[in-house]
């Protein structure tokens, strides 16, 4: 039964439709395999106990003859920074410890409405602030690929556990990497949906104007058909759109059958080909590029001149709006509350409570974003950035009359080691040099696995940008990618040494 575990969602979804095994098989298998392996991964932060009650309710459900969605009794892993009404949602933070909600986010209730199986709450950077899972109040991810390296941020728990074989699906949020760069670094798909697509309602804000909730998967089917759940318009999230969408797994299968990419224009991003990457990231990658004219696609050359300053922008404008959606977290409201030897005013006690509550990364990124915001300020930093922002969705723009879709590596190198950039906050920002544009714009941006960099034998990853409301086309292009691309290295997921 543990062979389940290895089977991709879509697989799993045809078994159980068939009957050829239930639900609570599968569920279990994955309990089992958490407990084998994530006291050396610590994917997650918690385990949910009612997950083999669910599957017994899908297994029933199925037997009396209900119509269920594709994914009806496959298990999901869900990341800490979305409410779950009956487990805690930290967002990786002490100040939220033991927090219970008291709703699901729109998501996760999508999620359970179809008939997926939660599986626990999965570890992250503290309030999403990091690109290595190193920032979490709750002690770090293992990447499953080497142990002693980190799975990517702020989502390493997602991605290692569906790495790991822990879950065949996980929800991510991604507001500048977060889901790409660990789908880069621990060789899954991850998507970071248009801006829009996927309510935020529920999920714990980090920046909002940059904050998108996404799938996490070991293939672009699979993370297809959890997209498809989990989308679509929310009257709870004023920003969500009210677009019809297509079916992202009707496209990812086109893509998949497709036996040609001619007509394709696929834009290589002059600024994120840099010389300054790992030089297996860039091999592949370029390998990956001839893949892409074998089946006939057209490369052109785009240029995106303001991208060289998307770091600095996001990294004033994020802090802004995270200063003022953490302000919330007052010691009144929510979770943590200190109180001082001897008691104290309001506003001690709140001093105390974040003191405590909150890690030196979230505290220097509040820190940052309220002098950004200050009055005398306010222009000469967050007005400035915001200036940036449009030039970069200009950019944007013009490069996609150019192209249909535009690709960079999802991450500039594999998998760093645990510590090595724990301590100087520039080296972590710049794990986010290539995803972060799409952030800034709005679009659609997907990460899936390019095979492994033939110095360390870990995983790199291909970013593909599609405009806004393009999704479909991530999934058909990306779909054929990942076979032409299988073709070529197999299938890498089975390498995963460290837990074999
Ligand atoms: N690593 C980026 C940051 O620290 C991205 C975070 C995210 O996407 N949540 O802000």
């Amino acid at each position: 039964m543990t062979e389940l575990t290895r089977l991709p969602a879509a697989e799993l979804s045809d078994l159980l439709a068939e009957r050829e095994v239930s639900s609570v098989e599968v569920v279990r298998a994955h309990l089992d395999r958490i407990a084998a392996v994530d006291g050396a991964v610590h994917a997650f932060l918690h385990v949910s106990d009612a997950a083999l009650a669910a599957a017994a309710a899908v297994d029933a459900a199925r037997g009396d003859g209900a119509a269920l969605g594709p994914l009806a009794g496959v298990p999901v892993a869900i990341k800490d920074v979305l409410c779950t009404h009956d487990m805690p949602s930290t967002a990786g933070s002490r100040i939220l410890e033991g927090w219970v909600p008291p709703y699901d986010a729109t998501p996760v209730a999508r999620m359970r409405a179809a008939g997926l199986v939660p599986l626990g709450k999965t570890n992250m950077d503290e309030f999403a602030m990091g690109s290595s899972t190193e920032h979490s109040a709750y002690g770090p991810t293992r990447n499953p690929w080497d142990l002693d390296r980190i799975p990517g941020g702020s989502g390493g728990g997602s991605a290692a556990a569906v790495a790991a074989l822990e879950a065949p699906l996980a929800l991510g949020s991604d507001t500048g990497g977060s889901i790409r760069q660990p789908g880069a670094v621990t060789g899954t798909v991850g998507v970071k949906p248009t801006y829009g697509g996927v309510s935020r309602y529920g999920a714990i804000a980090l920046a909002s104007s940059l904050d998108q909730v996404g799938p996490v998967a070991r293939t672009v089917l699979d993370a297809a058909l959890l997209h498809d759940v989990i989308g679509g318009h929310d009257p709870k999230d004023s920003t969500s759109l009210p677009d019809a969408w297509p079916s992202f797994a009707d496209a990812a299968r086109e893509g998949a059958g497709a036996d040609s990419l001619r007509g394709v224009r696929i834009g290589v991003v002059r600024e994120l080909d840099s010389a300054g990457f790992q030089a297996g990231v860039t091999q592949r990658f370029h390998e990956a590029l001839e893949l892409l004219v074998a089946a006939g696609a057209e490369i052109v050359e785009v240029s995106a001149p303001h991208f060289e300053y998307a770091v600095a922008a996001y990294y004033v404008i994020l802090p802004a709006e995270a200063s003022s959606n953490l302000a919330k977290f007052d010691s009144v409201r929510f979770g943590l509350r200190v109180t001082p030897p001897g008691g104290g005013t309001v506003e001690q006690v709140m001093a105390a409570t974040r003191e405590l509550g909150f890690g030196p990364e979230v505290k220097r990124r509040v820190i940052l974003g309220t002098y950004a915001l200050s009055a005398g300020y306010y222009d000469a930093y967050y007005g400035s950035a915001q200036q940036v922002r449009t030039l970069i969705q200009r950019d944007f723009a013009a490069a996609f009359a150019q192209a249909d879709v535009l690709v960079s590596p999802a991450a500039p190198t594999t998998a760093f080691r645990i510590g090595e950039k724990v301590d100087d906050p520039l080296a972590m920002y710049l794990n986010d040099v290539t995803t972060i544009p799409a952030n800034l714009a709005g679009v659609p941006g997907m990460a899936l696995p390019m095979g492994l960099a033939p110095e360390d034998g870990l995983p790199t990853g291909f970013q593909l940008m599609a405009p806004a409301r393009e999704d479909a086309r991530l999934y058909r292009i990306g779909a054929t990618l990942e076979r032409l691309l299988g073709e070529r290295h197999g299938a890498i997921l089975d390498r995963a040494p460290a837990l074999a």
